[in-house]
Protein backbone atom coordinates (compact mmCIF):
# COMPACT_ATOMS: atom_id res chain seq x y z
CA UNK A 1 0.00 0.00 0.00
CA UNK A 2 1.75 3.28 -1.20
CA UNK A 3 0.11 6.71 -0.07
CA UNK A 4 0.02 8.96 -2.84
CA UNK A 5 -1.29 12.38 -3.90
CA UNK A 6 -2.48 14.01 -6.76
CA UNK A 7 -0.03 15.96 -8.86
CA UNK A 8 -2.36 17.02 -12.00
CA UNK A 9 -5.37 16.58 -13.48
CA UNK A 10 -5.96 16.66 -16.99
CA UNK A 11 -9.55 16.42 -18.98
CA UNK A 12 -8.49 14.77 -22.02
CA UNK A 13 -12.05 14.10 -23.58
CA UNK A 14 -15.56 14.64 -21.96
CA UNK A 15 -15.66 11.04 -20.59
CA UNK A 16 -11.81 10.56 -19.39
CA UNK A 17 -9.61 12.30 -17.57
CA UNK A 18 -5.50 11.68 -16.96
CA UNK A 19 -4.69 11.92 -13.75
CA UNK A 20 -0.77 11.68 -12.46
CA UNK A 21 -0.06 10.47 -8.66
CA UNK A 22 3.30 11.49 -6.78
CA UNK A 23 4.98 10.41 -3.77
CA UNK A 24 8.20 8.91 -2.33
CA UNK A 25 6.52 6.07 -1.97
CA UNK A 26 6.38 5.30 -5.11
CA UNK A 27 9.87 5.01 -5.33
CA UNK A 28 10.62 1.07 -6.58
CA UNK A 29 7.25 0.97 -7.97
CA UNK A 30 7.98 -2.35 -10.32
CA UNK A 31 7.57 -1.87 -14.39
CA UNK A 32 4.18 -2.55 -14.84
CA UNK A 33 3.52 -5.44 -17.59
CA UNK A 34 1.80 -4.98 -20.61
CA UNK A 35 -2.09 -5.14 -19.49
CA UNK A 36 -1.36 -5.32 -15.60
CA UNK A 37 -3.59 -3.48 -12.83
CA UNK A 38 -3.36 -1.59 -9.82
CA UNK A 39 -6.22 -1.17 -6.63
CA UNK A 40 -6.36 2.21 -5.85
CA UNK A 41 -8.30 2.35 -2.43
CA UNK A 42 -10.38 5.36 -1.97
CA UNK A 43 -11.52 6.66 1.42
CA UNK A 44 -9.78 4.61 3.74
CA UNK A 45 -7.00 4.43 5.60
CA UNK A 46 -4.97 1.55 4.81
CA UNK A 47 -3.17 1.87 8.05
CA UNK A 48 -6.47 1.94 10.24
CA UNK A 49 -8.91 -0.50 11.80
CA UNK A 50 -11.27 -0.90 8.73
CA UNK A 51 -12.23 -4.41 8.04
CA UNK A 52 -11.04 -6.34 4.72
CA UNK A 53 -13.88 -7.31 3.77
CA UNK A 54 -15.12 -2.99 4.11
CA UNK A 55 -11.65 -2.29 2.80
CA UNK A 56 -12.03 -4.37 -0.40
CA UNK A 57 -15.56 -2.84 -1.17
CA UNK A 58 -13.66 0.62 -1.16
CA UNK A 59 -11.09 -0.64 -4.13
CA UNK A 60 -11.41 -0.63 -7.57
CA UNK A 61 -8.92 -1.73 -10.67
CA UNK A 62 -7.28 0.69 -13.35
CA UNK A 63 -4.00 0.03 -15.24
CA UNK A 64 -1.20 1.89 -14.82
CA UNK A 65 -0.73 3.62 -18.26
CA UNK A 66 2.72 5.20 -17.03
CA UNK A 67 5.13 4.94 -14.15
CA UNK A 68 8.09 7.87 -14.41
CA UNK A 69 10.87 6.12 -12.26
CA UNK A 70 12.73 9.77 -11.99
CA UNK A 71 10.10 11.70 -10.52
CA UNK A 72 8.13 8.44 -8.98
CA UNK A 73 4.89 9.29 -10.70
CA UNK A 74 1.96 7.09 -12.16
CA UNK A 75 -0.73 8.27 -14.23
CA UNK A 76 -4.28 6.63 -14.69
CA UNK A 77 -7.04 7.59 -17.25
CA UNK A 78 -10.56 7.40 -15.23
CA UNK A 79 -13.49 6.87 -17.38
CA UNK A 80 -16.06 9.35 -15.98
CA UNK A 81 -19.13 6.82 -16.16
CA UNK A 82 -21.06 8.94 -13.92
CA UNK A 83 -21.73 6.29 -10.93
CA UNK A 84 -19.86 4.72 -9.11
CA UNK A 85 -16.95 5.81 -5.99
CA UNK A 86 -13.70 5.69 -8.32
CA UNK A 87 -15.64 7.54 -11.09
CA UNK A 88 -16.92 10.15 -8.57
CA UNK A 89 -13.68 10.53 -7.13
CA UNK A 90 -11.57 11.16 -10.62
CA UNK A 91 -14.65 13.62 -11.30
CA UNK A 92 -14.11 15.90 -8.60
CA UNK A 93 -10.07 15.02 -7.92
CA UNK A 94 -8.08 18.10 -7.43
CA UNK A 95 -4.34 18.31 -7.23
CA UNK A 96 -3.38 17.63 -3.52
CA UNK A 97 -6.12 15.13 -2.50
CA UNK A 98 -4.70 11.70 -0.99
CA UNK A 99 -4.83 8.40 -2.26
CA UNK A 100 -3.80 4.86 -1.65
CA UNK A 101 -1.92 2.40 -4.53
CA UNK A 102 -1.46 -1.49 -4.46
CA UNK A 103 0.11 -3.28 -7.15
CA UNK A 104 0.89 -3.39 -9.72
CA UNK A 105 -0.36 -7.14 -10.76
CA UNK A 106 -1.11 -9.03 -13.45
CA UNK A 107 -0.40 -8.54 -17.02
CA UNK A 108 0.49 -10.71 -19.77
CA UNK A 109 3.05 -12.31 -21.91
CA UNK A 110 3.09 -11.48 -25.65
CA UNK A 111 3.86 -14.47 -27.52
CA UNK A 112 7.04 -14.18 -30.30
CA UNK A 113 6.91 -14.56 -32.94
CA UNK A 114 3.17 -12.47 -33.79
CA UNK A 115 1.98 -11.47 -37.37
CA UNK A 116 -1.20 -9.71 -35.86
CA UNK A 117 -2.61 -8.75 -32.72
CA UNK A 118 -6.61 -7.83 -32.62
CA UNK A 119 -8.21 -6.35 -29.64
CA UNK A 120 -11.11 -5.52 -29.23
CA UNK A 121 -12.03 -2.83 -25.70
CA UNK A 122 -14.18 0.01 -24.85
CA UNK A 123 -13.30 3.18 -23.15
CA UNK A 124 -12.33 1.31 -20.05
CA UNK A 125 -9.64 -0.31 -21.80
CA UNK A 126 -8.33 1.73 -23.85
CA UNK A 127 -5.57 2.64 -20.88
CA UNK A 128 -4.09 -1.21 -21.04
CA UNK A 129 -4.76 -1.63 -24.85
CA UNK A 130 -1.80 1.48 -24.93
CA UNK A 131 0.42 -0.82 -23.09
CA UNK A 132 0.13 -3.89 -24.83
CA UNK A 133 0.50 -1.76 -28.24
CA UNK A 134 4.01 -0.68 -27.07
CA UNK A 135 4.98 -3.88 -26.04
CA UNK A 136 4.41 -5.58 -28.91
CA UNK A 137 7.05 -6.89 -31.74
CA UNK A 138 7.89 -4.45 -34.22
CA UNK A 139 6.54 -6.48 -37.08
CA UNK A 140 3.72 -7.10 -35.31
CA UNK A 141 0.52 -5.05 -37.42
CA UNK A 142 -2.11 -4.19 -34.61
CA UNK A 143 -5.51 -4.08 -35.51
CA UNK A 144 -7.71 -2.24 -32.72
CA UNK A 145 -11.36 -1.80 -32.63
CA UNK A 146 -12.55 0.76 -29.30
CA UNK A 147 -15.92 1.30 -28.89
CA UNK A 148 -16.85 4.69 -26.96
CA UNK A 149 -19.25 7.04 -26.37
CA UNK A 150 -19.19 9.45 -29.28
CA UNK A 151 -16.55 10.85 -31.84
CA UNK A 152 -15.11 13.69 -28.97
CA UNK A 153 -14.30 10.34 -27.49
CA UNK A 154 -11.39 9.39 -29.64
CA UNK A 155 -8.01 10.23 -28.47
CA UNK A 156 -4.09 9.09 -29.34
CA UNK A 157 -3.36 5.27 -27.56
CA UNK A 158 -0.02 6.33 -27.42
CA UNK A 159 2.21 8.78 -27.46
CA UNK A 160 5.23 6.26 -28.94
CA UNK A 161 3.65 4.57 -31.18
CA UNK A 162 0.96 5.65 -34.00
CA UNK A 163 -2.03 3.57 -34.73
CA UNK A 164 -5.27 4.02 -36.35
CA UNK A 165 -8.08 2.36 -34.56
CA UNK A 166 -11.29 1.45 -36.20
CA UNK A 167 -13.83 3.82 -33.85
CA UNK A 168 -17.45 2.58 -32.92
CA UNK A 169 -19.86 5.42 -31.73
CA UNK A 170 -22.80 4.02 -29.34
CA UNK A 171 -24.23 7.56 -29.64
CA UNK A 172 -24.56 7.46 -33.43
CA UNK A 173 -26.73 3.95 -33.18
CA UNK A 174 -28.54 4.60 -29.65
CA UNK A 175 -26.49 1.00 -29.55
CA UNK A 176 -26.28 -0.02 -25.39
CA UNK A 177 -22.39 -0.80 -24.26
CA UNK A 178 -20.84 -3.47 -26.11
CA UNK A 179 -23.56 -3.67 -28.66
CA UNK A 180 -21.11 -2.21 -31.51
CA UNK A 181 -18.46 -4.31 -30.74
CA UNK A 182 -20.22 -7.75 -30.71
CA UNK A 183 -22.11 -6.80 -34.47
CA UNK A 184 -18.40 -5.89 -35.79
CA UNK A 185 -16.63 -9.19 -34.62
CA UNK A 186 -18.16 -10.77 -37.44
CA UNK A 187 -16.82 -8.60 -40.55
CA UNK A 188 -13.49 -8.62 -38.23
CA UNK A 189 -13.37 -12.49 -38.46
CA UNK A 190 -14.27 -12.68 -42.26
CA UNK A 191 -10.83 -10.28 -43.04
CA UNK A 192 -8.84 -13.13 -40.48
CA UNK A 193 -6.92 -15.66 -43.08
CA UNK A 194 -4.64 -17.36 -41.04
CA UNK A 195 -6.42 -18.13 -37.73
CA UNK A 196 -2.90 -19.03 -36.11
CA UNK A 197 -1.72 -15.78 -36.68
CA UNK A 198 -3.50 -13.91 -34.79
CA UNK A 199 -3.47 -13.13 -31.11
CA UNK A 200 -6.66 -11.97 -29.89
CA UNK A 201 -7.27 -9.28 -26.64
CA UNK A 202 -10.68 -8.38 -25.64
CA UNK A 203 -11.15 -6.52 -22.43
CA UNK A 204 -14.70 -4.56 -22.09
CA UNK A 205 -18.04 -4.84 -20.59
CA UNK A 206 -18.04 -8.73 -19.12
CA UNK A 207 -21.23 -9.96 -20.87
CA UNK A 208 -19.85 -8.18 -24.01
CA UNK A 209 -16.32 -9.97 -23.86
CA UNK A 210 -18.52 -13.58 -22.79
CA UNK A 211 -20.32 -13.17 -26.06
CA UNK A 212 -17.61 -12.16 -28.19
CA UNK A 213 -15.56 -14.67 -26.26
CA UNK A 214 -18.14 -17.32 -27.73
CA UNK A 215 -18.41 -16.03 -30.67
CA UNK A 216 -14.36 -16.60 -31.62
CA UNK A 217 -14.04 -20.10 -29.21
CA UNK A 218 -17.58 -21.79 -31.25
CA UNK A 219 -17.30 -20.47 -35.08
CA UNK A 220 -16.76 -22.93 -38.07
CA UNK A 221 -12.67 -22.32 -37.84
CA UNK A 222 -13.14 -21.87 -33.71
CA UNK A 223 -9.98 -19.51 -32.21
CA UNK A 224 -7.73 -21.90 -30.05
CA UNK A 225 -7.75 -20.67 -26.32
CA UNK A 226 -4.32 -20.30 -26.32
CA UNK A 227 -4.64 -17.01 -29.15
CA UNK A 228 -7.50 -15.73 -26.92
CA UNK A 229 -7.03 -13.32 -23.64
CA UNK A 230 -10.42 -11.72 -22.80
CA UNK A 231 -10.96 -9.54 -19.52
CA UNK A 232 -14.36 -8.50 -18.16
CA UNK A 233 -13.14 -5.23 -16.88
CA UNK A 234 -16.69 -3.85 -15.59
CA UNK A 235 -20.31 -5.21 -15.47
CA UNK A 236 -23.06 -3.97 -16.51
CA UNK A 237 -25.23 -3.30 -13.20
CA UNK A 238 -22.54 -4.83 -10.95
CA UNK A 239 -20.11 -2.65 -8.30
CA UNK A 240 -16.54 -3.03 -7.64
CA UNK A 241 -16.36 -6.54 -10.53
CA UNK A 242 -13.28 -8.15 -9.99
CA UNK A 243 -10.17 -8.06 -11.67
CA UNK A 244 -9.88 -11.08 -12.74
CA UNK A 245 -12.81 -12.47 -14.87
CA UNK A 246 -11.01 -14.10 -17.91
CA UNK A 247 -15.29 -15.41 -18.74
CA UNK A 248 -13.69 -18.57 -18.74
CA UNK A 249 -17.01 -19.61 -16.50
C1 LIG B 1 -7.51 -5.11 -15.15
C2 LIG B 1 -8.45 -3.90 -15.18
C3 LIG B 1 -7.97 -2.66 -15.56
C4 LIG B 1 -8.83 -1.55 -15.62
N1 LIG B 1 -8.33 -0.34 -16.01
C5 LIG B 1 -9.15 0.75 -16.07
C6 LIG B 1 -8.65 2.03 -16.45
O1 LIG B 1 -7.46 2.22 -16.67
N2 LIG B 1 -9.53 3.06 -16.53
C7 LIG B 1 -10.88 2.89 -16.26
O2 LIG B 1 -11.64 3.88 -16.34
N3 LIG B 1 -11.37 1.69 -15.88
C8 LIG B 1 -10.54 0.63 -15.76
N4 LIG B 1 -11.04 -0.58 -15.36
C9 LIG B 1 -12.48 -0.68 -15.08
C10 LIG B 1 -12.83 -0.19 -13.66
O3 LIG B 1 -12.21 -1.04 -12.71
C11 LIG B 1 -14.37 -0.27 -13.49
O4 LIG B 1 -15.00 0.57 -14.42
C12 LIG B 1 -14.82 0.05 -12.09
O5 LIG B 1 -16.08 -0.57 -11.92
C13 LIG B 1 -14.97 1.54 -11.80
O6 LIG B 1 -15.34 1.69 -10.44
P1 LIG B 1 -16.45 2.73 -9.98
O7 LIG B 1 -16.31 2.86 -8.49
O8 LIG B 1 -16.38 3.99 -10.77
O9 LIG B 1 -17.83 2.03 -10.31
P2 LIG B 1 -18.48 0.76 -9.54
O10 LIG B 1 -18.85 1.14 -8.14
O11 LIG B 1 -17.61 -0.44 -9.70
O12 LIG B 1 -19.82 0.54 -10.37
C14 LIG B 1 -20.96 1.42 -10.23
C15 LIG B 1 -21.86 1.28 -11.46
O13 LIG B 1 -21.19 1.82 -12.60
C16 LIG B 1 -21.16 0.87 -13.67
N5 LIG B 1 -19.84 0.99 -14.36
C17 LIG B 1 -18.61 0.66 -13.88
N6 LIG B 1 -17.65 0.94 -14.78
C18 LIG B 1 -18.29 1.44 -15.87
C19 LIG B 1 -17.85 1.91 -17.15
N7 LIG B 1 -16.54 1.92 -17.51
N8 LIG B 1 -18.80 2.38 -18.01
C20 LIG B 1 -20.12 2.38 -17.69
N9 LIG B 1 -20.60 1.95 -16.49
C21 LIG B 1 -19.70 1.49 -15.60
C22 LIG B 1 -21.32 -0.50 -12.98
O14 LIG B 1 -21.93 -1.42 -13.88
C23 LIG B 1 -22.23 -0.16 -11.80
O15 LIG B 1 -23.58 -0.18 -12.21
C24 LIG B 1 -10.20 -1.69 -15.26
C25 LIG B 1 -10.67 -2.95 -14.85
C26 LIG B 1 -9.81 -4.04 -14.81
C27 LIG B 1 -10.34 -5.40 -14.36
Amino acid sequence: MRQVTVQTVEQVTPRVRRIVLGGETLAGFPAPRPGAHIKLLFGADPNGSAEPKKMRSQMRTYTPRFFNPDTNELTVEFVLHGNGLASTWAAQAQVGDPLTVAGPGGGMDIPEPLKTMVMLVDESAIPAAGTVLEALPADCTPIIICEVEDDREQRALSSIIEVEPTWLFRQEKAARPGLLLENYLPNLLATVKDFDDVLWWMACEANTMRRMRSQLLNQKEAVSKDRLVSRGYWKSGASNHPDHDFGES
